[in-house]
């Protein structure tokens, strides 16, 4: 039986038909996915003839391509460099994005989704990168766009909201705050909650980080997916795009995700320890680690069943190796912001459990290396993201 796309409500199971304005469960509340979207790809080898962006893929995304084509910022594959002194790690480096960080993948499939809906104006509410990219593509596609931001945020990333003359409001309180606020203003009839964490439209964007690397590997994944989590929108990406890679045979597992928070503001690294299945209700501490610091994760139950499905953890790391590790970084070239030195960190300090079982080699018969698989000797076993530039928070 071939269904119709829908909005899909995991907690209750309700479906919302599309189009439509809702970003949560009219009955639960609940976040809602894209169900029953299943297009035919083309052969892969069609993606390395077109042009190096994320709308290489445009038959996987659930926008018409014509049209988002023209708010395209040529965002996408971003390169894939060797990390220094760690055989076999590589490093995603997703801040040469078009606004500085990978939220560009989500944020350009949004937009492109709002548009096809016929918004002319739209609310969001982020820590700062989810905003800006939101606000770069909402400019480019002429619609109207208003941020909320928890006070205190990097003065960089404000400026950068108002460059792209985004309508900037900033909250009083915590990053929670800010999503309230942006959400009570979202309840305004024709507004559309241009929201990175409950909009399913940004995880179909951020499913293309999965498809670069299988593309930039040689057609297949590394072992190890290891990802910052706050919100989760680029867990619940890559997963989601593994998922798709392994449903078409490109793939035959799921790289395991191992995924890190801030000591300061971990519910899901205590709800993973403490074998639940939500995210712990926490107190956050400050931490450096901005972009990450989320306290009630909406997506923090499928945040944890994806870990889990793929063999994978959640790990913690404190403020000082943050610092230490985004040192290490700028000193070797790159220049990230803290929350992008979280999973660096976690390589540093040997927070990432060590691969359950020994790998079993690659079965005799099986095709040569393909270009690009390996860095050196050593094939690449595992992947970071260096997820926001520099640029935005200074403070070296
Ligand atoms: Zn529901």
């Amino acid at each position: 039986v071939t269904q119709e796309p829908r909005l899909h409500c995991a907690r209750c199971d309700l479906d919302h038909p599309l189009p439509e304005l809702a970003w949560r469960c009219a009955r639960c509340s609940g976040v809602l996915d894209l169900a029953g979207f299943d297009p035919a790809w083309p052969d892969p080898s069609a993606w390395a003839a077109r042009p190096a962006t994320l709308w290489r893929y445009a038959e996987a995304l659930p926008v018409p391509a014509g049209r988002a084509a023209r708010i395209s910022l040529g965002e996408g594959m971003t390169p894939l460099v060797p990390a220094a002194g760690h055989p076999g790690v590589a490093l995603k480096v997703d801040y040469l994005a078009p606004t500085g960080s990978f939220k560009d993948r989500g944020a350009v499939v949004l937009v492109a989704a709002a548009a096809e809906l016929g918004a002319c104006r739209m609310v969001a509410d982020s820590s700062g990168n989810a905003g800006a990219a939101i606000a770069a593509y909402a400019a480019r596609a002429g619609i109207g766009c208003e941020v909320f931001l928890p006070a205190g945020t990097s003065p960089g990333k404000v400026a950068q909201l108002r460059a792209y003359r985004a309508e900037v409001r900033e909250v009083a309180g915590t990053r929670q705050d800010a999503a309230d606020a942006a959400a009570l203003a979202a309840e305004a009839p024709g507004v559309y909650y241009a929201s990175h964490v409950y909009q399913p439209a940004f995880l179909h964007g951020t499913k293309t980080y999965a498809f670069e690397l299988w593309e930039q590997l040689g057609g297949r994944l590394p072992e190890t997916l290891l990802l910052p989590v706050g919100n989760g929108t680029l867990v619940l990406g890559a997963y989601l795009g593994a998922r798709e890679l392994a449903a078409r045979g490109l793939v035959d597992r799921l790289p395991r995700i191992v995924a890190v928070q801030a000591a300061g503001c971990a519910p899901l690294a205590a709800a993973f320890a403490a074998g639940r299945d939500e995210p712990e209700p926490v107190t956050p501490e400050p931490t450096v680690a901005e972009g990450i610091a989320i306290a009630r994760p909406a997506r923090g139950a499928q945040i944890l069943a994806a870990v889990r499905d793929t063999g994978g953890a959640v790990v913690t790391v404190s403020d000082g190796q943050v610092l230490e590790a985004r040192a290490e970084l700028g000193a070797g070239g790159l220049y990230v912001e803290p929350t992008a030195a979280a999973c660096w960190a976690a390589v540093r300090s040997g927070a990432v459990p060590p691969v359950p079982s020994p790998e079993s080699p690659a079965p005799s018969g099986a095709p040569s290396e393909a270009r690009g698989r390996s860095h050196g000797d050593v094939p690449v076993h595992t992947v970071l993201p260096l997820c926001g530039s520099g640029l935005k928070s200074g403070g070296y």
